[in-house]
């Protein structure tokens, strides 16, 4: 029969789970909320590690969240180059910019294929990439010399369009 866990249930798990990984004692503890320094022991062998595991995911995907939105920002500031550097002309500049997106748009496919179960992403199929690719070679309509250098660009580095 399954004993139910008096910590578990507590009102006060999570300051009693800190304490507990802190390593106050644990006559201490059953003390201040009333519990048997038996049920702690069970709890902290038996139910920590599980607790603590989850928490340490959602820390994970927190900090994977930030990281999206740093991408993000990045990509938004490569973009505004882009069209001040498309509307004056700078093609060197614009090129740089170009790449920069890239990076980011292929990063940015990473983290959230990592963030999906690790799933591989082709950057040259996702649709805000095939956008900002047609975006940029029309832009380029007028400069037939520089279209065919920023294609060659856009294409894939490893050569695999499959
Ligand atoms: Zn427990």
């Amino acid at each position: 029969m399954p004993r139910i866990c008096s910590i578990c249930q507590h009102s006060n798990r999570e300051k009693i789970n800190r304490l507990l990984v802190e390593g106050e004692i644990f006559r201490k503890i059953a003390e201040n909320f009333s519990l048997s320094i038996t049920s702690l022991h069970r709890h902290k062998t038996e139910h920590l590690p599980g607790n603590l595991t989850k928490a340490k995911e959602a820390q994970e995907i927190a900090k994977a969240d930030s990281l999206l939105e740093q991408v993000k920002s990045l990509q938004n500031r490569a973009l505004n180059i882009l069209s001040q550097a498309e509307e004056t002309g700078d093609l060197r500049t614009a090129l740089g910019a170009i790449r920069e997106a890239r990076g980011n748009l292929e990063l940015l496919a990473k983290l959230l294929g990592e963030l999906n179960e690790s799933q591989t992403v082709n950057i040259l199929v996702v649709p805000e990439w095939i956008a900002l690719r047609t975006k940029i070679l029309n832009a380029l309509d007028e400069h037939p010399e520089a279209k065919i250098s920023v294609s060659k660009a856009l294409e894939s580095p490893n050569g695999s369009d499959s």
